[in-house]
């Protein structure tokens, strides 16, 4: 079974706090490698369980952040940005299994480092009408693609929040939040053991019984409210964006290209607020 892995930043063993999960930041050399330690984890549980290979997708902020030289050295490594399908560059059907690692919650949600894709420009957004952040999206889109998400490490509200779109995922709380800049923190050999052993039980679920890809998808409506009126004014240059109020626009399209679009939408928004990505 080939493995992908999706590793974002603000899920990781022991992070916090911007400093540890931005490039200007204090701690953030020590990030990368917590980050690193933990997209290990997953890779050796993923290969023990019967992975035959593995990608993992850089998918946090620069994307720049895992060290190549420290990788595991059977998985290969996708670097840098912009991606037209950003968190889930690379992601094909043949693909058996997504990994989600080091993950958050949505923006507004009460947990650690938690927001949607932006660090403030987007205030909410709906899928169907369902408040959604990164991993709903994520979850839907990967669906779409017929590959299932198997395992999502985070804090404890990332977990719940992946539970809350598919009770079938393994989750691993590798921290709880306190605040949103601040957290108990699980011991990081007790964290990584604790991901390498769900990396392969959920492979290995997956192997002994697998699931049947829907990909009989209906199209979805995304809303998105930003902070400026700005960007909603110019995402309507695109045909079939329309605006609910001054701030929020809403598109209805198929998964996985919905996820490609909101990637425009995010480098639209960029362009116009001077604020990067934050993933
Ligand atoms: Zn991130």
């Amino acid at each position: 079974m080939r493995v992908y892995i999706s590793a974002d930043m603000e899920g990781i063993t022991g992070l916090v706090d911007a400093e540890d999960v931005q490039p200007s930041g204090r701690d953030y050399e020590l990030g990368r490698l917590m980050m690193t330690e933990d997209v290990n984890a997953a890779i050796s549980g993923a290969l023990s369980g019967g992975a035959t290979d593995v990608l993992v997708n850089d998918a946090h902020g620069p994307m720049r952040n895992l060290f190549p030289g420290e990788l595991h050295p059977r998985a290969r490594l996708i670097k840098g940005r912009p991606k037209p399908m950003s968190m889930l560059e690379g992601l094909e059907a043949d693909f058996g299994i997504v990994l989600c690692v080091g993950f958050h919650a949505r923006a507004g949600a009460p947990g650690v480092m938690s927001h949607s894709f932006m660090g403030h420009e987007i205030e909410d957004m709906w899928l169907d009408g369902r408040p959604v952040g990164e991993i709903g999206l994520l979850h839907a889109a990967a669906a779409a693609i017929g590959v299932p998400v198997g395992l999502l490490t985070g804090d404890d509200a990332a977990c719940a929040e992946m539970t809350e779109w598919d009770s079938g995922v393994t989750t691993v709380a590798v921290k709880t939040a306190r605040d949103r800049f601040a957290a108990e923190l699980r011991p990081p050999a007790e964290s990584r053991a604790a991901i390498q052993a769900a990396a392969h039980s959920a492979v290995a679920g997956l192997l002994a019984s697998p699931r049947e890809p829907d990909l009989a998808q209906k199209p979805k409506a995304l809303a998105v409210r930003w902070q400026s009126a700005a960007v909603a004014t110019h995402l309507l240059g695109i045909p079939g964006v329309t605006r609910t109020d001054s701030r929020t626009v809403e598109v209805t399209a198929r998964m996985p290209d919905l996820y490609r679009l909101l990637g425009i939408f995010l480098r639209v928004a960029t362009t116009l607020t001077n604020q990067a990505p934050y993933c």
